[in-house]
């Protein structure tokens, strides 16, 4: 059955295989695993994850496509190892699919226009997969694995929760219908929540945000907004920050230490 890709789901099919198999390798997929899929269309990249033997829960949000895969997956569907959801990614309930912290992996080519709900979905939510491959981008992988050196609230929301790499980039030529922007695929591996261990995780947004708000300003301009009764000058002495530090020049853990010695 042809189909008509539809703009507003963010539909753009994955053609090439090369970039596929990067995805399944990144994934290091084994028969064991649980494999969530978000999106999985026409099951270009459904087809390469059921080929590892791992079990596969897609959730596909349109109903003409419920029917291809149904069709195209029906021997897998037969034997248990591939389970279709129709719905919306972002409004269903992970627990009740029998998703449980950190027993899955999150393999998928998602539709871009809920990128940064599915990071919040997926790294602050209770349930996170050990290891997230998406395919997200290119500007958007390039800020997160911060490639000009420069730290954002983006590269640092995401690497709370585990280890960024950049696995390629992916031309818009390979995909159809031909989108405007290039992509990228984006390994998160060893997720969870152990940076928040000695840290609250509310207070380490809370400065991150202030510390970002004006982007021309210093750090110690931007937070004396709102952490203004600490002595910053003496915290940052103390702390070994040079005290015309950029937010963008900090590294994860400087905002840990940052976070430690504020007091809100
Ligand atoms: N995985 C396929 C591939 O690689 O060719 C399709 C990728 S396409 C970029 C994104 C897919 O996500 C589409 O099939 C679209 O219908 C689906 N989708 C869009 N919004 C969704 C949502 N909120 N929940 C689940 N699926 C969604």
């Amino acid at each position: 059955m042809q189909i008509k890709a539809k703009k507003s789901l963010g539909q753009n099919f994955l053609k090439s295989k090369t970039a596929l198999l990067a995805m399944i390798k990144a994934g290091e997929i084994i028969s064991d695993d649980i494999v969530l899929e978000i999106g999985p269309g026409q099951g270009a990249l459904t087809e390469k994850i059921l080929e590892t033997g791992a079990k596969v829960i897609a959730v596909e949000k349109d109903d003409r496509l419920i029917e291809v895969l149904d069709e195209k997956f029906a021997e897998s569907v037969k034997n248990s190892q591939f389970t279709l959801i129709h719905g919306d990614i972002l409004e269903l309930d992970l627990n009740k699919m029998g998703l449980k912290n950190g027993n899955f992996k999150l393999i998928a080519n998602i539709p871009y226009y809920i990128t940064g709900l599915i990071f919040r979905k997926f790294l602050s939510g209770d349930i996170q997969p050990k290891k997230l491959v998406i395919m997200v981008q290119k500007e958007i992988a390039d800020r997160i694995v911060a490639r000009d050196g420069k730290e954002s609230l983006l590269s640092l929301s995401v690497k709370a929760y585990g280890d960024v790499k950049k696995i390629m980039k992916v031309e818009k030529e390979n995909f159809s219908p031909k989108p405007k922007v290039d992509s990228a695929i984006l390994l998160i591996n060893d997720i969870s929540k152990d940076f928040f261990n000695e840290i609250n995780e509310e207070k380490f947004f809370d400065i991150i945000k202030t510390g970002f708000a004006h982007k021309r300003k210093m750090l110690v301009a931007n937070l004396k907004e709102k952490f203004g009764q600490n002595d910053l000058q003496k915290i940052f002495q103390h702390l070994k920050i040079p005290e015309k530090s950029r937010s963008e020049n900090l590294k994860l853990e400087d905002w840990k230490i940052l976070t430690k010695n504020l007091n809100s």
